[in-house]
């Protein structure tokens, strides 16, 4: 086991990962910004570095720095969290390179599932299910046109490199591909350096159902479940829910083993989420994320395993600490992200949270960074809490969910709790009745 992890990354997601290392009798050093420096995570951790000034690329994204802070520390693994380094291939192999585990898969799995063409073409062949489309990349129309004619229409053109939901466009019929593509193209090369495109079916009222699965390096793959996070706003996830409303025990056993075996053949080692769009019965493959995602406190919720033991169980060599038929399925949860915005517009709004209180009682988790008087900066992401709410089904989950959300007092600052105190009293939202349009088109109705 690991003597000493650094954690390489700030908020509550560093939190999160401090608490599992003190669980398990860890040492800990976090690093940080000049504007973290009075953050949650820094004031826990058994020792704390400042590597650099706030813009993330001067420091959560400067590796030489955390390599640099390893070596001060004497650190022996690194967990990354979510965002910033933590699907950064040649982070994997920096660290690798000075015997210090990445707490995560191999750089090569990265770098395969980075590349959206190649891990299409990667999921197809371990037999996961994918949407229809190109074999790879497109350039020529009329290749372009010729496969379009084959998938049918409407059908969208997503950029190799993506991510965020750029440089994808939308072609309803062939008189709108040449734009649709010239557009991806050039959209991609802007954003990503890279202007590679490829075709897909559109789909018109898919949920996006992703399944939380673990590697163990060593050929051993196992699931545990699927998480329903289908309410999006532009292609951020706001509300996620496990088990989904939509699936049930067979359909759940039936693409879980699918992922499970897929990871075990792929030789993948740690935690990872393989997305889906599902649509009528059916699965299809969109990305998969090779790092613990936000929402992973759901899966945690129903399955009661603590999915960060277990990737620095993984990672130090010793094994996944369940086998599938020890991942037991028990009631519902919902987690809202909780963020400091305007809870319409969604633009950012920074300061000083002048009072922050969190709800309690059975079934409620609050992750969090943030405390009363603390001043949020304003270079990072806006997620400031999550909560995270377990009931023995869903609708037990719903009202345990209300009670959580008027409880919650967070003062001095705009945050997205008005948004989730409006969607629990929601017909759709009670009857799980929704696709990943839903949000966008409640929130246009509401202007
Ligand atoms: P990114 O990495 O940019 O987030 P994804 O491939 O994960 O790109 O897709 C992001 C979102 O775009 C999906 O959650 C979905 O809302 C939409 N999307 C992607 N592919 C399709 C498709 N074939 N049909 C319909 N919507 C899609």
């Amino acid at each position: 086991m690991f003597q000493k992890i650094l954690i390489a990354n700030r908020g509550e997601i560093a939190l999160r990962v401090l608490r599992a290392c003190k669980e398990l009798g860890i040492q800990t050093v976090v690093v940080h910004s000049t504007a973290d420096a009075d953050a949650m995570h820094v004031r826990l951790a058994d020792e704390s570095v400042c590597i650099g000034p706030p813009p993330s690329r001067d420091s959560y994204l400067n590796i030489h720095q955390i390599v640099a802070a390893c070596e001060i520390t004497g650190a022996d693994a690194v967990h990354p969290g979510y965002g910033f380094l933590s699907e950064n291939a040649k982070f994997a192999d920096i660290l690798a390179a000075h015997n210090i585990t990445f707490i995560g898969p191999s750089g090569d799995h990265i770098r395969i599932m980075g590349d959206k063409i190649e891990a299409k073409r990667t999921a197809k062949r371990l037999g996961i299910p994918v949407v229809p489309g190109s074999d790879g990349a497109v350039t020529e129309e009329k290749e372009a046109k010729r496969i379009a004619a084959e998938i049918g229409y409407p059908v969208i053109i997503k950029a190799s490199a993506g991510g965020g939901g750029r440089g994808m466009k939308v072609a309803h019929s062939e008189a709108d591909l040449e734009v649709a593509l010239q557009t991806a193209r050039s959209e991609a090369g802007a954003a990503f350096g890279d202007d590679a495109v490829y075709i897909e079916k559109y789909l018109e009222k898919p949920r996006h159902i992703e399944v939380q699965v673990f590697g163990d390096g060593a050929g051993r793959g196992v699931h545990f479940g699927e998480r329903d996070c289908s309410l999006q706003r532009r292609h951020q996830k706001v509300w996620e829910e496990a088990p989904s409303p939509a699936l049930n025990a067979e359909e759940r056993a039936r693409i879980g083993g699918t992922c499970a075996k897929a990871i075990a053949d792929l030789g993948y080692s740690g935690a990872g989420t393989i997305e889906f769009l599902y649509e009528n019965g059916e699965f299809y493959f969109i990305e998969m994320n090779t790092r613990l995602q936000v929402e992973h406190p759901v899966t945690e919720a129903i399955t009661g395993i603590d999915l960060v033991h277990e990737q620095i169980r993984v990672a130090s060599g010793g094994g996944l600490s369940v086998r599938q038929e020890d991942i037991k399925f028990n009631g519902h949860a919902i987690e809202c992200r909780i963020n400091a915005e305007d809870p319409r517009t969604f633009t950012p709004s920074p300061g000083t949270i002048t009072h922050f209180h969190t709800p309690g009682g059975l079934g409620i988790r609050v992750d969090s960074g943030v405390y009363s008087g603390y001043k949020i900066p304003p270079y990072y992401d806006s997620l400031i809490g999550k909560l995270i709410v377990h009931g023995r089904n869903r609708v037990e989950c719903m009202m345990r969910l209300r009670r959580a959300l008027d409880e919650f007092v967070v003062d001095g600052i705009k945050t997205t709790l008005p948004l989730f105190r409006d969607l629990v009293g929601n017909a759709d939202i009670a009857n799980g009745d929704y696709d990943i349009h839903w949000l966008e088109k409640y929130l246009a109705k509401e202007e």
